[in-house]
């Protein structure tokens, strides 16, 4: 069975081609500047990589070259888009609709269009995709993977905010939280590496790249998570803020003399790892510039640690019994220095990290907890494509 997983931004599209049945990637790519000058597609097989350069005016030029690219004599991996089974599709947004992936309908579309008001920067362009994909591969099914539906299991008590009930009666204003296909992912992998079945499995899964989240997981179930109603919530990321007390809000209209969408700029592009050390929103830059002796660098990576190892003791106090600590994402995968600034202290909640494991390990899973450490502390990969693409699978033979 084909499945092709389509990621469609605001001016990208990712897409990834599975071949289930052989567990394998067949290609990838990027198409990068849709409706920009210079627009570009990187696509990627058995580790050749190819550059087209070709001027695509929208979503649907930027699929039809998509699969005239995979069907194509040099670049190609098939012979014909009718070898493509489904098709999975990512979608930030689920509101409270969507507590799984779903097989996609006139009804699904309408609903993802009425959660835009909730995530307006994403869900408009993973529906442009999902049109324009479903008008070019219109006889197989096609399924919707959210970002939020991990953490629908959230509690009230955990979801709710302290403002005026009538907004969520009136509004769905509530945390809903993100990267649910990731925190899921490594959940399910954390349970195999701890020989436990997933729903007696209870662990604080970090996902650190660009954006960044922390989620409590018990039972298998996401119980709480660090982002909120918006992506903006939660720990210190490369370019946002995360919590802030929200009259800062107020200060900064004031003293800057700053519109409402200035400082939604501020929070969103221009705080976070950037914002403190004034190098870059990239761990890589920062941690260059720190060991230079760059004394904003080192503070926003101690800002950084800080907040995650907050988050920790908080989801521990949520969980009670944690079985692992797990790290994911670019940093979290990669960033030996920050799993060792972030755990170091956290012997008394019985995670010991073993300094001597963790430095090298990079890019693969493994465990970096001591052998007498309690709680387990792993490092998993994330592969949000690959559940998309085994969630896609499930849901369109449960649809036959
Ligand atoms: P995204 O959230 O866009 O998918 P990634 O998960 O790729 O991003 O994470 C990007 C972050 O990972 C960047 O801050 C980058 O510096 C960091 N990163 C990647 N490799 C390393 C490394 N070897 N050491 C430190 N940080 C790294």
């Amino acid at each position: 069975m084909l499945v092709l997983v389509i990621n469609c931004g605001s001016s990208s599209v990712k897409y990834q081609l599975f071949d289930m049945a052989r567990q394998e990637v067949l290609a990838k790519g990027l198409l990068e500047k849709i409706g920009q000058p210079g627009s570009v597609l990187q696509h990627e097989r058995n580790s050749e990589k190819f550059s087209i350069e070709k001027v695509i005016a929208n979503h649907n030029e930027a699929l039809a070259l998509i699969l005239q690219t995979l069907v194509d004599s040099t670049f190609g991996v098939i012979k014909d888009i009718s070898e493509i089974n489904a098709v999975g599709h990512r979608v930030v947004h689920g509101g409270e609709e969507f507590v799984e992936s779903s097989l996609i309908t006139d009804h699904v579309i309408d609903a993802i269009e009425r959660f835009s008001d909730l995530a307006p920067l994403h869900n408009p362009p993973n529906l442009i995709g999902i049109r324009a994909a479903r008008s070019v591969l219109a006889c197989v099914p096609h399924v919707a993977v959210f970002d939020t539906a991990f953490h629908q299991t959230i509690p009230s008590h955990a979801f709710t905010y302290a403002l005026p009930y009538e907004y969520y009666q009136q509004f769905r204003l509530r945390r809903y939280g993100f990267h649910g296909t990731s925190h899921r992912y490594v959940t399910m992998m954390a349970a195999r590496m701890l020989n436990r079945p997933l729903d007696e499995t209870n662990v604080i899964t970090c996902h650190l790249g660009n954006g960044c989240s922390i989620t409590a997981v018990a039972g298998g179930r996401s119980i709480d998570t660090s982002m909120g109603f918006t992506p903006l919530e939660g720990v210190v990321m490369g370019t946002r803020c995360g919590d802030i007390d929200p009259a800062i809000t107020f200060f900064l209209a004031d003293k800057l003399n700053a519109s409402l969408s200035d400082i939604n700029n501020i929070y969103n592009k221009k705080s976070g790892l950037i914002g403190i050390s004034g190098v870059s929103n990239d761990m890589r830059e920062v941690r260059k510039a720190a060991e230079a002796g760059n004394v904003r660098a080192r503070l926003a990576i101690e800002v950084f640690a800080y907040r995650v190892r907050k988050y920790i003791g908080a989801y521990t106090a949520a969980i009670g019994r944690v079985h692992a600590v797990v790290f994911t994402g670019g940093i979290g995968e990669n960033a030996t220095f920050m799993r060792e600034m972030i755990m170091t202290g956290l012997k008394p909640l019985g995670m010991i990290i073993d300094a001597a494991v963790n430095a090298p390990l990079r890019a693969k899973a493994g465990d970096v907890a001591t052998p007498d450490s309690p709680t387990r502390i792993l490092v998993i990969p994330t592969d949000e494509e690959k559940m998309i693409a085994s969630d896609t699978v499930e849901v369109a033979s449960r649809a036959r």
